[in-house]
């Protein structure tokens, strides 16, 4: 029997259209920042409800300018979950403010709101929530206690594009939204980010915090009165991510209709905690950018180590998402330790992302439920 292909747990969906738009960048002789990412912002924008937005090389770039908009700095604090990825809790360390860690949910893993009502202090100038792995946080609740407490808030929205609360989409209304087009994504431009803002005066300071602080004068001359960083978008990766906005209903489509497969196909013994199905009659404002079940590890005889590796030997890949942020060495080093935060560290141990990307088939759904059901068994 052949083998099966390789199943990664994440893989971009790039088309013909998009890779002849590249060519035509890079014969038109301009490919660094220029045309390409003024109609790329447009297109955001456009999708966005026409807010203004700004592309920059990363998500993780788009949080640190984010905090540095704010005037997030030393003696600050940022209310953030330890269950998401290393960038917001390091942009927040990296500004010099502290970020204040809070449970989530065992089943949403997103933001619990009772304890980031409790963690409030005078010190917090914002929540940076992060919508976990397309799953929006509760916007009512968040935006209502930022409003009581005077608070901004960045929403770390990378998983979340084309997401939406009771029809109206991520990054299309509150305060600060930030995306990320890296290839794991729900669409990409290989690396790069966005982030969304409220009006044009915000959108000007963006410009200058992501080239260098530069401020242009009347005379011609150039003048910093901040270190900005070199956070600029390429026009190739700008006409990128042109093809797939353009594709991105498409796309998360395709990743629910997967993923309600995975719901009707996945073990059921021993049971896994499987994801949050998205809130009842708003189903499709998830957008599903991981599937990522926990591992029922006392119920198994073998490790999550040695039960990636049993998958990863029949040919399908797995990963992370995540690991808790405030047991890393950069936040041990500040006081945190085990036993803070139960939810984000039980998830830490036992999660594990399985393949969901566009292009996959119900069969390959298929082949990774009776492979997970095989392996832990
Ligand atoms: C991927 C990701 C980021 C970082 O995105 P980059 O564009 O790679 O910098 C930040 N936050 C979350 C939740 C992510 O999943």
């Amino acid at each position: 029997m052949p083998s099966l292909p390789y199943l990664p747990f994440a893989r971009p969906t790039l088309d013909e259209d998009t890779i002849h738009g590249v060519a035509e960048v890079l014969r038109s002789g301009w490919i660094t920042t220029g045309p390409q990412v003024k109609k790329f912002e447009a297109a955001l924008s456009d999708y966005l409800g026409d807010r203004p937005v700004r592309t920059l090389s990363s998500a993780t770039a788009a949080l640190e300018v984010a905090l540095q908009l704010c005037g997030i700095g030393p003696g600050d604090e940022v209310i953030t979950p330890s269950q998401t990825f290393f960038a917001a809790p390091n942009m927040i360390a990296k500004v010099g403010a502290t970020p204040i860690f809070v449970d989530v949910d065992l089943v949403s893993r997103n933001l619990d709101f009772d304890a980031v009502e409790r963690a409030i202090t005078p010190r917090v100038k914002a929540i940076m929530p992060t919508h976990f792995a397309g799953l929006p946080v509760d916007m009512e609740r968040l935006y209502a206690l930022a409003k009581q407490h005077g608070l901004r808030v960045i929403e770390d929205a990378a998983l979340a594009i084309g997401s939406s609360w009771r029809g109206r989409r991520i990054g299309g209304f509150g305060d600060l939204t930030v995306f990320s087009f890296h290839p794991n994504k729900n669409m990409t431009s290989i690396e790069g980010g966005a982030l969304v803002l409220n009006d044009e005066t915000e959108a000007r300071e963006v410009e200058t915090l992501r080239f260098h602080g530069i401020i242009r004068l009347p005379d011609g001359t150039r003048d910093v009165a901040f270190p900005g960083g070199k956070f600029n978008l390429p026009d190739i990766n700008a006409r990128i991510g042109l093809g797939q906005l353009a594709r991105l209903e498409e796309f998360n489509a395709r990743r629910r209709e997967l993923v309600a497969d995975y719901f009707r196909l996945f073990p059921t013994e021993p049971p896994c905690l499987l994801p949050h199905p998205g809130y009842p009659g708003d189903e499709t404002g998830h957008s599903w950018n991981l599937f990522a079940p926990l591992l029922p590890l006392e119920r198994m005889a073998m490790d999550r180590q040695q039960f990636r590796a049993a998958l990863e030997a029949r040919g399908i890949g797995t990963g992370i998402s995540y690991e808790a942020a405030h047991l890393t060495t950069l936040f041990r080093r500040q006081g945190h330790h085990e036993g803070e935060l139960p939810n984000t560290e039980r998830i830490a141990r036992e999660t594990v992302t399985l393949p969901l990307f566009p292009t996959m088939t119900r069969a390959d759904v298929e082949r990774v439920c009776a492979t997970v059901g095989e392996v832990l068994r």
